[in-house]
């Protein structure tokens, strides 16, 4: 059962559980993706109704940041752990490489993934990588051909949400892959493009403040994270 924060339904897992999760569903037949939402994206599904379907529609949906915790938590259904989307793709690199499968990198602007390929690669010796291509596409039939001679068994998604929920529920089966899973900006990070908060700031919860301070055009956005947490205390009253 899954724990429902306005309208998202959140897989209750620690990371070990998801990665355990996300492997197994890497050995089974079909195409699966795996979702993870922050308040931002709760906040987007909420408007939008193609987005929630398309994160609900997913085989896993972790809890991306403390934000949502909080929330699970005030609603009085907490949530295990977080499991913010770019730990759970280092998980599972390194189990991928132990069993020397292969990696197909989707999205950032280009050039971004090539190097995130090659850095990855020096990093988890025995992970392949099976293609890259940046995420600025205007016709999804060649990238989908790509990926599918690529021969992938996994494929980072990262186009920002809700536009890589809304591909992955929609191309996710044609890729021939069986794990899509949707990233957001995790390729800048793995290329080096960006930095992700040092421990210091997301221990204490404040990576989105980090992340502000470097690159202040994010405040519109994060406007939406108090927009989230009123929400959340009004569902809780009407619970
Ligand atoms: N992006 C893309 N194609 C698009 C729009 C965005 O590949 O049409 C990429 C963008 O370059 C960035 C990522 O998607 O690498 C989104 O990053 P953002 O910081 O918004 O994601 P977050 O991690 O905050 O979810």
């Amino acid at each position: 059962m899954r724990v429902d924060v306005l309208g998202v339904g959140f897989d209750n897992l620690t990371m070990e559980e998801a990665l355990d999760r996300g492997m197994e569903l890497l050995h089974s037949p079909g195409a699966h993706y795996v979702a993870t939402p922050n308040p931002e994206i709760v906040e987007i599904c909420r408007e939008n109704l193609a987005a929630r379907q398309a994160v609900n529609g997913a085989s896993l949906v972790l809890a991306d940041g403390i934000g949502i915790i909080k929330g699970a938590r005030i609603l009085g259904t907490p949530l295990k752990a977080r499991a913010p989307g770019i730990e759970f793709a280092a998980g599972l690199m390194a189990r991928m490489a132990e069993k020397g499968l292969s990696l197909y990198l989707l999205g950032a602007k280009p050039g971004v993934a090539e190097a995130a390929g090659e850095k990855l690669t020096a990093k988890y010796p025995g992970l392949r990588i099976a293609g890259t291509r940046d995420g600025y596409f205007q016709e999804d039939g060649p990238v989908i051909e790509a990926i599918r001679e690529s021969e992938a068994d996994c494929v980072f998604v990262c186009l920002g949400a809700p536009k890589q929920e809304l591909w992955m529920a929609r191309h996710g089966e044609a890729t021939g892959a069986h794990l899509l899973c949707g990233l957001g900006g995790s390729l800048d990070v793995f290329a080096g493009v960006v930095e992700r908060a040092p421990k210091f700031w997301s221990d204490r919860g404040l990576e989105w403040f980090y992340r502000l301070c470097k690159d202040p055009r994010r405040a519109g956005r994060m406007m939406k994270l108090p927009l989230f947490l009123v929400h959340v205390w009004r569902e809780k009253g009407r619970r």
